[in-house]
Order: C-alpha cells, then sequence, then structure tokens
C-alpha cells in the first residue's frame, strides 16, 4: 500500500468477540470514503484469539497493518505503539476495538480537519454505562478541569481525529506514563470538540479493569496538575499557623485563669489528625517520585513482538 492519507489506530485486549464486526464496520468505511485509509492494529498482549485474528488479516490484506506487543502494556501504552507506526500524510484517528466510538464519525471529523483544525476530538454527549461508572467519570473530569495547569476538554477520551504532525509531536513527547488526552490538550494548535452520541460496547466486557482506571485517573492527576503538592504546602503552613495560634491561647487562659486541665481527647484527635495528613502528604509525593523513577530509567515504553505491514510479516522477507 502506498502512503495512506488516514490512519486508523486500534488498541486491542482480548477483544476476539467483537473483532468481525470491527474489520466489517471499518472495511466498508474504507470503501466508502474517498480518501486512502491504512488501519494499524495493536494487540496489548491478549490472550485470546485477537493477535492470530489480526495477522490472518494483515497478511491477506495490506489496508490492516498488525503489531503484537510483547505482553500487556495497556491501553494507553498500546496507543502510543500505534501511532509511532503512522505514515498517514493527513491525518490520524483514534479509535477503541469495541466499537463505542463509531468509526463512521470519521467522515465529520475529517471535515474539521480540512477546514485546519489539528486536533478534532469527540464529546461524549450521554454514556451508556452504569450509573455509578457514569457519575465516577463525571467528577473526575470535572476535577480534572478544576486542578489542572492545561485545559482538558470535558467528558472527553481518546477518540479524536489529530493530524499527522500533531501525531509526530507525540510521538517526539519522551514521557513514560502517558495520558493521552491531557499531552494532546497540552501541545495546543487549533483543537475543536464534536459531540457525539457513545455507544454501548458491542461485545465482551470492558477490558479496563478498576485498577488501570484507577491509574488512568493517577496519571491524569499527577502529569497535569500541582495542585496536590499545593494542597500539602497550603495545609502544611495553616497547621502551623493554627499550632501557633492555639499555643498563644493557652498561654493565654493559664495566664488569666491560672492551671486549666487540658482534654485528653483533644490530643489524640490531633495526634491521629496530624499523622494521617503526614502518610497522605508522603503519599502524594510518592506519586510524583514515582514518577520521576520511572522516566529517568529510560526504557522502551513498549516492546514489539511481531509487525505485519504491507502484507508481509517485518523482519522476513
Ligand atoms: N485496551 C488495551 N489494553 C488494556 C485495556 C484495554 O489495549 O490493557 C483496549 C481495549 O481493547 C479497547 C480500548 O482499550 O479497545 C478501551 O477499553 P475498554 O473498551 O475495555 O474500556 P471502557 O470503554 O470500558 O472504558
Ligand atoms: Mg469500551
Amino acid at each position: 500500500m502506498n502512503t495512506p492519507h488516514i490512519n486508523i489506530v486500534i488498541p486491542l485486549y482480548n477483544e476476539e468477540e467483537v473483532f468481525q464486526q470491527l474489520i466489517d464496520r471499518l472495511t466498508a468505511l474504507m470503501e466508502s470514503f474517498d480518501k486512502s485509509i491504512e488501519v494499524i492494529l495493536v494487540d496489548d498482549g491478549s490472550r485470546d484469539a485477537t493477535a492470530q485474528l489480526m495477522a490472518d488479516l494483515a497478511l491477506k490484506d495490506s489496508r490492516f497493518q498488525s503489531i503484537v506487543l510483547s505482553r500487556n502494556f495497556g491501553h494507553q501504552t498500546a496507543l502510543t505503539a500505534g501511532l509511532q507506526q503512522v505514515s498517514a500524510t493527513d491525518a490520524v484517528l483514534i479509535i477503541d476495538a469495541d466499537l463505542q466510538d463509531p468509526p463512521e464519525l470519521l467522515d465529520k471529523l475529517y471535515q474539521y480537519y480540512e477546514d485546519g483544525y489539528d486536533v478534532v476530538y469527540a464529546v461524549r454527549k450521554n454514556r451508556k454505562e452504569g450509573f455509578l461508572k457514569k457519575l465516577a467519570y463525571k467528577s473526575f473530569y470535572r476535577l480534572m478541569d478544576k486542578i489542572s495547569y492545561i485545559q482538558i476538554p470535558l467528558d472527553t477520551g481518546d477518540f479524536s481525529l489529530i493530524s499527522a504532525k500533531v501525531a509526530n509531536l507525540l510521538n517526539e513527547m519522551p514521557e513514560e506514563s502517558r495520558f493521552l488526552r491531557g499531552m494532546r490538550s497540552w501541545l495546543g494548535f487549533k483543537q475543536i470538540g464534536i459531540e457525539y452520541d457513545r455507544e454501548e460496547r458491542k461485545s465482551g466486557e470492558s477490558k479496563y479493569s478498576l485498577r488501570k482506571l484507577f491509574q488512568l485517573a493517577f496519571n491524569g492527576v499527577f502529569n497535569f496538575s500541582e495542585a496536590p503538592i499545593k494542597l500539602i504546602t497550603n495545609l502544611g503552613l495553616l497547621t502551623v499557623i493554627s499550632s501557633f495560634a492555639y499555643l498563644g491561647y493557652v498561654i493565654a487562659k493559664k495566664l488569666i485563669y491560672g492551671n486549666v486541665p487540658e482534654g485528653f481527647t483533644g490530643l489524640l484527635f490531633v495526634l491521629v489528625l496530624f499523622g494521617g495528613i503526614q502518610l497522605l502528604s508522603l503519599g502524594l509525593i510518592g506519586e510524583y517520585v514515582l514518577r520521576i523513577f520511572f522516566q529517568v530509567k529510560q526504557r522502551p515504553l513498549f516492546v514489539i513482538k511481531e509487525k505485519i505491514k504491507n502484507g508481509k510479516i517485518k523482519g522476513k522477507d
């Protein structure tokens, strides 16, 4: 295949159930769209038949590229691996494998690209997910908006069309813990949000475990906000000021009323409270230190086990 106009990057983790539906929708899209498209499928260490299905497809249809990672690196890293394979001249569409992000929206998003937007991100008008999950997502995005030092649009995931230029710039950002929607905002350029209805997952279950979701949220907070550190500083300052005020109060009381017995309960409360605050503060600082720790190691972000491009296994003839 010649250099495509558009790349579609899709990370897959145990998605054998939805695979055929996904490919059918993509193939239909490629047939109806008037620009050439190459799809980059990234297998994130699936334990089911996903990698095999991808290889079979990529070997017979050169419009599909298959990248298999050596283990499960997580959604954001799989996306990063996919972005690094991009060769499109125009733009890159990022979607999930489970068809929650309708690939057909490309048509609409691409019009904005042609109008000069470098990032066209899709904003979820409504989610078809459980009440608690929806509430958690909503609160997270609003919290992020309050504390982050860049403007990250609300209710927006990775589903977006980005120009090839922005894709290349993302590839040049070496950060280890990746929060792509934040990095995308940080880059700037002309960005616009387009509303869409987020579909239900077409098949299988969510591959985002609670642990992975928390990891993503933590990466968002600690990579794009200094608010937690500021909070500790302010809290510390407040503590010092109030303890001096309290000291003054006790001395004054003693001078005026003589020996006043102070309550043991109050003492215990303050002890426990500040023990807790100290642990929390250390934990918050630890989160930043942890990220520095991973960053200085300079490890590659991911390891590719197999790559099939233009119908051929790379590294072999
Ligand atoms: N995914 C991945 N690696 C993981 C977890 C998820 O590549 O460790 C992929 C998954 O196959 C899907 C996308 O990331 O294409 C979004 O995951 P999912 O739909 O399970 O998340 P949810 O929509 O439930 O937040
Ligand atoms: Mg999903």
